[in-house]
């Protein structure tokens, strides 16, 4: 059976200290990273939520989602994005023209434009650390180790066992993109 990698990110265990950003980044050397973290209210504010002495904030890893059915590769014109037999999304750099049918196709605002390269670019889920056997450099430096990076098609991988549990959620799922980027909410779950 092929493979379907993807993460679930654990909102319990982020503390928000954008070590997945800085990690991303130093392995893609790009002017910002391909992940970032936002206060899960930011919409709102950006605040605690909760009364003293019962305080909390709530972090959002966001990056590529790496969508079963993503719009960003139906969108662009010259065929340079593609999505591997393992569930990842690539954008070939070598291909892409810079025309940005992509980034305005992304619902999750997930894809940067390299002005000095001229080309649109976003997290490949470190394509290039799996294919040597390694795990995405952002789940290797993650400070909290919030995010739990492997094979959803493996029953006995740690992010299987975890997608049994009922409770997890995935952004902007109304959409049908079927993301592969799952969230595990605070345990205790409050209304933001
Ligand atoms: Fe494409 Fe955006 Fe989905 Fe990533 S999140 S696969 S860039 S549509």
């Amino acid at each position: 059976m092929s493979k379907r990698y993807g993460f679930i990110i654990d909102q319990e265990r982020c503390i928000g200290c954008n070590a997945c950003t800085v990690a991303c980044r130093i392995e893609h050397e790009s002017p910002e990273g391909f992940i970032k973290v936002f206060t899960q209210n930011s919409e709102i504010k950006d605040a605690p939520t909760g009364g003293f002495p019962d305080l909390s904030m709530v972090w959002i890893p966001k990056l590529c989602n790496h969508c079963e059915f993503p719009p960003c590769i139906y969108s662009c014109p010259v065929d340079a994005i593609d999505k591997r037999a393992d569930g990842i999304v690539i954008i070939d750099e070598q291909i892409c023209d810079g025309c940005k049918a992509c980034i305005s196709a992304c619902p999750y605002n997930a894809i940067a434009f390299n002005e000095e390269s001229g080309i649109a670019q976003k997290c490949n889920l470190c394509a290039h650390r799996i294919d040597q056997g390694l795990e995405p450099f952002c789940a290797l430096c993650c400070e909290g180790q919030a995010i739990y990076f492997g094979d959803f098609n493996d029953p006995t991988s740690k992010v299987s066992k975890l997608l049994k549990e009922n409770n997890l959620f995935r952004l902007k799922e109304d959409l049908g993109t079927n993301p592969l980027i799952y969230y595990s909410p605070p345990m205790k779950k409050r209304e933001l």
